[in-house]
């Protein structure tokens, strides 16, 4: 579903943000007029306090207003004390979130210790047997039971919940009943939301998870969307799973939540990347310097005015040479337009000028515009086009003077892919002075990447790595990209375990995935296909299995 096919005003041209209640998260609000807050998530063994307490300090002094701890059972939530007690004798009171899969009784045991819990509406009823037919009031049921002995607890206790959608592990009902879409990501949440909302708890924040930008970006406005009409106001966290590691993981973030930020959606964000935790924050810090200006707290238009597009559907245009029609879009520089081309500053295209483009089917549209007008420019030159049914290609132009690597990743991530994740530009161009041509040239293909539009690379698709993980996660991931990171069009997973791992590794078309000490499974999409090898053995029994698939073109062929 499109609520706005016709790509016309569909996302604000200003800064404005959905508003939302304040939750308290311990000492810590999030949400209402408070800053974005940025958190993260520790990647040690729960029960190795000494270990998570050092890497909690590290990511609160480099910034993190929230530390999320995995808790896989009842001691490690019950740990979260000790954890909580270490870190205040060394002076930090930073609020804890216990990260809570499929056991009710850990989550339950967590709220009582932690400022909050999140759970996983996907997995929270898994010890229970829902049939995907069963009818909407059975499950209602069901999770009103399982739910409201964790209420009760968030209530007495002042803790917060979080109901956190994930795109690789919604519930066979869910799928059953709406699909992998945004509205099964969107319902699955508000199914548990309504719950809370009838018994008055209100502490809950919501977010919509993928590894795929189109589809967290989708879900989120979906969710805003429908939290309107049912008139709730709950803030909303963003991140982008799996994004991996390196430049593709902070260009996949950067757009995926930077294009959410923009639209005013976004009150607490967690960049995931398979690096140290600490690495994440600055990275944070940068996203949102780069969408809203670093203007980290609310502005004064409160009203919401977020993006209607929740299904890909590229803008109709005329091909012209390698340009536009079913073209992927192109990374263009002046030599490489075909065709007639009319390069004009957005700013100065007049009328006229639309209406000779409309009728000549061998113009391209270079439409120039500066990093810092370019949001509201291109979006009103794109309703313009659509309001003339005209189909001339466009490519965007944009010009970044004087800015770092760091800077210029950030902004042009989010700049090109929030126009490209609703179908828009036929071609992208970044000019900015002072950078190298190559350099330009793979930030330009990891953004076209990043948005889903054009696969040039391997797509590596990692986890961050929790307490869960059972071998070195960023050591493996080089490793693999190091094997296979000259093959295209292939997504490979590499997963820290196998509870959330094969669940979570979206749509990959392989899975590297830790199965148990030194043992990983290798998956070839969503089936298992080798059990518990060895660890040394495991990439060579990949690409053993990526050759009988038909999938390697290895340098020796
Ligand atoms: S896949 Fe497993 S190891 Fe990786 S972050 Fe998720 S829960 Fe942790």
């Amino acid at each position: 579903m499109n609520m706005n096919p016709c790509h016309s005003n569909d996302v604000p041209s200003s800064p404005v943000r959905f508003r939302t209640r304040v939750v308290m998260v311990g000492d810590v609000p999030m949400g209402g007029d408070h800053p974005v807050r940025i958190q993260s998530m520790t990647t040690t063994p729960t029960m190795d306090t000494l270990r998570t307490v050092e890497q909690a300090v590290r990511l609160i002094q480099a910034g993190c207003e929230y530390v999320r701890i995995t808790t896989r059972n009842v001691k490690e939530a019950e740990n979260l004390t000790i954890i909580k007690d270490e870190l205040k004798k060394r002076g930090f009171n930073i609020p804890l979130i216990a990260d809570v899969h499929f056991n009710p009784a850990v989550a339950e045991t967590a709220a009582r210790i932690a400022e909050k819990v999140r759970i996983n509406p996907g997995n929270y009823l898994s010890g229970e047997k829902i049939q995907p037919d069963a009818s909407t009031e059975t499950v209602r049921q069901r999770i009103r039971e399982q739910l409201m002995p964790l209420i009760t607890l968030c209530k007495d206790h002042g803790t917060a919940l979080r109901i956190g959608s994930n795109h690789g592990s919604l519930s066979e009902w869910v799928l059953a009943r709406y699909g992998d879409t945004p509205e099964g990501m969107v319902e699955s949440a508000l199914e548990f939301a309504r719950i809370c909302l009838g018994e008055n708890f209100d502490n809950i924040v919501i977010s919509m998870k993928s590894s795929n930008t189109r589809m967290m970006v989708y879900s989120s406005r979906l969710l805003v969307q429908r939290m309107l009409e049912e008139g709730m106001d709950y803030p909303v966290h963003l991140g982008v799973t799996e994004a991996g590691a390196g430049e593709d993981g902070r260009i996949k973030s950067a757009i995926g939540i930077g294009t959410l930020l923009r639209e005013g959606i976004g009150d607490t964000i967690r960049v995931s990347l398979t690096e140290e935790p600490e690495m994440e924050i600055p990275v944070a810090g940068m996203i949102l310097q780069s969408a809203i200006g670093g203007q980290r707290s609310a502005v004064s238009d409160r009203q919401s005015a977020v993006g209607s597009i929740i299904d890909y559907q590229r803008r109709i245009t005329h091909q012209v040479g390698e340009i536009g029609g079913t073209k992927v879009p192109v990374v263009a520089t002046d030599e490489s337009i075909p065709g007639q081309v009319i390069a004009v500053r957005v700013s100065s295209l007049t009328d006229e000028m639309l209406t000779t483009l409309k009728h000549n089917p061998d113009a391209v549209l270079v439409a120039e515009s500066e990093f810092d007008t370019c949001h509201s420019e291109l979006r009103t030159l794109f309703r313009k086009l659509n309001d003339r049914h005209c189909l001339t290609p466009v490519v965007i132009k944009i010009s970044y003077p004087r800015m770092d690597p760091h800077q210029l990743l950030g902004r042009s991530s989010i700049d090109f892919g929030s126009l490209l994740i609703d179908g828009l530009g036929d071609g992208i161009w970044i000019d900015a002075p002072g950078h190298s041509l190559e350099s330009i040239n793979h930030l330009s293909y990891g953004i076209l990447q990043g948005s889903r539009c054009r696969f040039t690379r391997t797509e590596f698709i990692a986890c961050p790595s929790c307490g869960r993980t059972l071998f070195n996660i960023q050591e493996t991931l080089q490793r693999v990209k190091e094997r296979m990171g000259h093959l295209k069009n292939i997504k490979i997973a590499v997963m820290g375990c196998i509870v959330n791992g094969p669940g979570e590794m979206a749509d990959a078309d392989y899975g590297y995935v830790g199965a148990g000490p030194g043992k990983v499974s290798l998956y070839k999409a969503k089936t298992i296909v080798r059990k518990n090898v060895d660890e040394k053995d495991a990439l060579n029994a990949l690409e053993e299995l990526m050759r009988l698939n038909g999938d390697w073109e290895g340098y020796d062929e």
